[in-house]
Order: structure tokens, then sequence, then C-alpha cells
């Protein structure tokens, strides 16, 4: 169930990139900015400032025609001439979707680049759809990329070993109940994971999010360090290829309206850039890895 695929990416992996964003997810994360990843059934956006209130899509939907009660049919994406609703979710085959990376060929082997797959929790897709997928990759001769929350069992990634790609690792919170506060769910199987791929050789690259209130906030207990600084010790055991430190933004915040999705009460806050650099600092010496801010 794919999401959108953007093409021409230079973020997510090394070179130009053709990011697909998988939907579905096994977490809920309060500040998640595609919102609409979450869930692995089709949905409809509604931008009510293109709408010329033609009333096409009423004639058409029998759901009430809001993006509530939405069944995903896709007739009123069709219908509407002003791009007034648009959907999220289209299945397609690892066939296809292997045809669709491959169009753009030439800009990855010009710059070092490929395919990143991300969500959502792509490796949440139903079991063997990665597997077909990385092989066909694979054949084609280009390189992938899995951005990965890592609340899967183990096999979907013991399974994808063979086809050597880079993960994109997430890292939220080392604190299980703070992380089941603001995810859904602890992360006993997300360190667990980590740790295998670590011990496999695999390629993994570290993403965590900084997020001011949560994992990033000033502690009340004197001498207690904030969970964020916790986190670079616990990272140190992993032989990780790069730590990127990404700075919470909520661009995604007017998402969850759009597709008729409450969005979480929240008071998080952007670190600001002199803060993210002291992290910077701070997890590079404790883990003598390559650290960036953003990525
Ligand atoms: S079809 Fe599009 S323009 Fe017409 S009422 Fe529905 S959303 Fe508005
Ligand atoms: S996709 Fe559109 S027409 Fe279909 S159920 Fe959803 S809102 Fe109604
Ligand atoms: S893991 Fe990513 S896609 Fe899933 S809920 Fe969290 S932020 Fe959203």
């Amino acid at each position: 169930m794919i999401n959108n695929i953007q093409r021409y990416g230079i973020h997510d992996g090394g070179g130009i990139r053709t990011v697909v964003f998988f939907k579905g997810c096994p977490l809920r994360c309060k500040w998640c900015h595609n919102p609409e990843t979450q869930s692995f059934a089709p949905q409809t956006a509604f931008y009510p400032e293109r709408c010329a209130g033609c009333g096409a899509c009423a004639g058409v939907c029998n759901s009430g025609g809001g993006p509530e009660g939405c069944r995903g049919c896709g007739r009123c994406w069709d219908v509407c001439c002003y791009r007034a609703r648009e959907g999220a979710g289209r299945e397609i085959s690892p066939e296809e979707l292997a045809g669709i990376i491959a169009r753009d060929t030439p800009f990855y082997t010009y710059s070092g680049g490929g395919a990143t797959l991300s969500g959502g929790e792509p490796l949440s897709q139903e079991p063997g759809y990665m597997d077909e997928l990385l092989s066909r990759l694979r054949k084609l001769g280009i390189d992938a990329a899995i951005d990965a929350c890592g609340a899967v069992p183990w096999e979907r990634f013991e399974n994808l070993l063979p086809f050597a790609p880079v993960f994109l690792y997430d890292f939220k919170t080392l604190d299980p109940a703070l992380h089941k506060e603001f995810t859904g769910r602890d992360n006993a199987e997300i360190l667990d994971n980590l740790e295998k791929l670590c011990k496999a050789g695999a390629a993994v690259k570290l993403r965590v999010p900084v997020i001011g209130g949560v994992n990033e906030y000033a502690c009340e207990r004197p001498g207690e360090k904030p969970e964020i600084e916790k986190m670079a010790e616990y990272a140190e055991r992993f032989p990780v290829q790069e730590i990127a430190l990404l700075p919470y933004h909520n661009t995604g915040s007017h998402k969850w309206a759009r597709f008729g999705m409450t969005e979480p009460d929240n008071e998080f806050y952007t670190p600001a850039a002199g803060r993210m650099e002291e992290l910077a600092a701070i997890w590079r010496a404790q883990t003598g890895r390559k650290v960036v801010v953003g990525g």
C-alpha cells in the first residue's frame, strides 16, 4: 500500500533518490508529520481552499462525503476537477514498483543514489513484499535504503540481510515508558532489532528525532541528564555508520485535519540551532561516530 512516491530526493540516503512512502505503521507518534501513513487503508484528503462547491463528490460518495468516514473507494478523487479531494493509498505490486523506481536509474548511476523505502513502516507491509522488491532492485543494480521505525518482528529484518540494504533506523527514546506514552508502544522490540542488526554486520544509520518536551527537556531532578543525553550514552555500543539528529518540526501539522484525523494535544518545540550543535558535540564525544544535524 503506497502513500506516494517522490522522485529526485536528496535526503534520506546518499545521492539522488526515489523515495517511496509506504502506508501503514505500527506506531502512533504524537509528533508524526506524515499521519496519513499510519493507517494501512486508503484515505482521502480534503482541501477546502480549492473546493468550488460543485457537489460532484457528494453524488458519488456512499460514506457521507467527509474524510472522517471515508472508505477509500477513490470515486471522488476522479470526479473532482479542482483537486480538492486527493487520495492517499494505492496498492502497487513489487514488480510494478521496481519498474517505477528503475525509470530514474541514470540519476542513481550519476549521483550514487538509489531507492529509499520509507513510510509509515515499510517492513510492516505484507510478508514477502519487501523481500521481492529488494530482490528485483538488486537484479536491476539499484541500491536500497530502508527507513525503519523498527517495531516489527526480527524476521522482517533478517530476511532482507542478503540484499544488504542500508537501514535508516529510528531511535526515539531510551525510556520505555516515555516511548509508550508518545508512540503507543514501548521500545523493547525496537532496541532488540537494532542490536541484532548491528551484530549481523548490517549497514545502519541511526536517526534520532530531537523533540523538545519529550526526549529533549530541562530535567527537574538535579544532576540527572536529559533523555537525549542518556540516549547518546546508550548508543555508544552500536557500530553505526552515522547518526543524524533531526530537530522536531511541525510542517505536517496541517495534514491531520486534511485527512479527517485529530492531531494529538502537544507542547512540542523545536530545539534552538545552538542546542542542536551542542547535542551533536555531546553525541560525537560519547559515541565516537560521525554525527550530523538534519538529514
Ligand atoms: S467535487 Fe471537488 S470541487 Fe466539487 S464539491 Fe467536491 S470537493 Fe468541492
Ligand atoms: S474516497 Fe471519496 S467517494 Fe470514496 S468513500 Fe472516500 S470520500 Fe467517499
Ligand atoms: S514511526 Fe514515523 S510514520 Fe510511524 S507514527 Fe511514528 S513518525 Fe509516523
